[in-house]
């Protein structure tokens, strides 16, 4: 055999292996990549803590959702880059204005990168309507849909990278498709979002869930850490 046809047997060999030993994110209509972590299924808060306290979650759980009450719940487990789905409802609130608009929110990294959750149906979105990288970046289009309807976040985050010196040397940055819209295009995080004054993580934190005094719903969250 010469070698150019054992190289090309080989080759073949191993892309046959490669194909044999690659295990399928879905064996058949599942909705949830195999490599997920769920972290809520619409029945128990077991992968959800209390954050202030570190208790465990909290919030109310019926009929497969969960409804903030006493405060925001954050993740056991600490990411640092990652996909992240959840499912929102939001109530219609017809004697609240702004930001009291069933206001909510998901935070990365703990209290530090907030996607705002709040009924912006047909508004004109800004820094604070929902789907903006809070006070920094607005979405690109309002992609709501009407209160009292399930909404989709899909949130594909990374996170900011330091040098040995603890120096910054890249933001943060996020791609966020809100309903099956791209409203973020990979856009940078160059602070955090409550205030410059937030110290951004240098190393995994949890994902938050905010309680903002609004009975707003959630639903279906899972996440896939990314190897960046
Ligand atoms: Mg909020």
């Amino acid at each position: 055999m010469s070698c150019k046809l054992s190289l090309v047997v080989v080759l073949v060999v191993m892309m046959c292996v490669a194909a044999y030993a690659a295990d399928p994110l879905f064996k058949g209509a599942e909705a949830i990549p195999a490599d997920a972590i769920v972290l809520f299924d619409g029945k128990d808060l077991s992968k959800w803590v209390k954050c202030d306290s570190g208790e465990p979650g909290h919030w109310k759980v019926e009929n497969g959702y969960m409804t903030p009450i006493g405060g925001d719940i954050c993740t056991r487990e600490k990411f640092t880059d990652c996909q992240l789905h959840l499912e929102f409802w939001l109530p219609l609130m017809e004697n609240a204005t702004g930001q009291g608009r069933a206001n909510s929110g998901v935070f990365l990294m703990g209290w530090v990168y907030e996607i705002q959750i709040l009924d912006s149906y047909g508004v004109n979105s800004g820094g604070g309507d929902c789907g903006a990288v809070y006070n920094i970046v607005p979405p690109s289009v309002n992609a709501c849909r009407p209160p009292e309807q399930w909404q989709t976040y899909d949130i594909f985050f990374r996170a900011p990278r330091f040098n040995e010196n603890g120096e910054k040397i890249a933001n943060a940055r996020v791609s966020v498709i809100h309903n099956g819209v791209w409203i973020h295009d990979n856009v940078e995080i160059p602070h955090a979002t409550p205030s410059r004054d937030v110290v951004e993580p240098k190393g995994p934190a949890p994902i938050e869930l905010q309680d903002h005094g609004c009975p707003v719903r959630f639903r279906n969250i899972w996440v896939r850490p990314l190897k960046g």
